[in-house]
């Protein structure tokens, strides 16, 4: 259970936070693995890291926006390994701004990331899988707020709800070969993106950081956690090496039960 060995896996973002530990439980389970990320030398140096510890991996420097760069990315990949079989859809930035004072500069930006480079990756793997017809995973990163709103995350909020539009379409579209297409969704990660959030959030709301953190993002919790990056990324495992498409569709939330649907 739960192995992949010889699979070839795409990760996007992997070069820090939660996409960083995905990318290491992928290679510890026989996974190869890509580590795609904008910042090339983080990417390079975790591909490093994986290969020293006996696993299989290579550093794909991409900006998930630009359509060149992803196509010419996905293809170093299969030209190196041969194909794609799973991809985890993940990088990812947060910016948090009053609606009324969001730039739409930022609001692009933002959605391009998420969204943008979701199809882009999504669109250059299903061309692998769907000539190969030999199966696959695809898995988006979402987040409690595919479900639910906060304040000051309209563009966020925005994109991950939009990941669940996507995961379905693909869930039905890319079934006839085999492709599951599903969304984790974890609650509050202390990741760079999270620990960046807290002073900016404290600032915006005028309360203190460690209010923010008990006030904001754990006040809904069952147990006042943090999701952790192994949680993520042991549902991350699961969902890439799960055998049939009876698990397809869905959105997983990994939350200490913030969100429970
Ligand atoms: P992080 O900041 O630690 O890592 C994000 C990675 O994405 C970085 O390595 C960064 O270089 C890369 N990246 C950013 N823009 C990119 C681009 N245009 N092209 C390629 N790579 C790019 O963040 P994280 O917390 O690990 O977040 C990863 C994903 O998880 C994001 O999609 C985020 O929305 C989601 N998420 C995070 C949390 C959390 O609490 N940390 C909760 C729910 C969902």
């Amino acid at each position: 259970m739960n192995r992949l060995d010889g699979k070839v896996c795409v990760v996007t973002g992997a070069a820090s936070g939660i996409g960083l530990r995905i990318a290491e439980v992928y290679a510890q389970a026989g996974g190869k693995v890509a580590i795609a990320d904008l910042n090339r030398e983080a990417a390079e140096a975790a591909a490093d890291r994986l290969r020293d510890a006996g696993g299989d991996a290579m550093a794909v420097a991409m900006d998930v926006t630009d359509e060149a760069q992803v196509v010419d990315g996905i293809a170093a990949v299969v030209a190196a390994w041969g194909k794609v079989d799973v991809l985890v859809a993940n990088a990812g930035i947060q910016i948090v701004n009053k609606i009324t004072d969001f730039s739409l500069a930022d609001w692009k930006k933002l959605l391009a990331i998420h969204l943008d480079g979701a199809f882009l990756t999504t669109r250059e793997c299903l061309r692998d899988m769907e000539t190969r017809r030999e199966g696959g995973a695809i898995i988006y990163m979402g987040s409690v707020h595919s479900h639910l709103a906060s304040k000051l995350k309209a563009p966020y909020v925005t994109a991950k709800h939009g990941l669940l539009g996507l995961a379905r379409t693909v869930a039905k579209e890319a079934a006839d070969y085999g492709v599951r297409a599903n969304v984790i969704c974890p609650g509050f990660v202390r990741t760079p993106l999270v620990d960046k959030q807290i002073p900016e959030q404290a600032k915006e709301l005028g309360i203190s950081e460690d209010e923010v953190v008990a006030n904001v993002m754990l006040k809904d919790t069952v147990d006042g956690e943090f999701t952790t990056v192994d949680d993520v990324a042991n549902v991350a495992l699961t969902l890439a090496a799960f055998e049939t498409n009876a698990l397809t569709g869905q959105s997983l939330v990994v939350s200490h039960g913030w969100f429970m649907q």
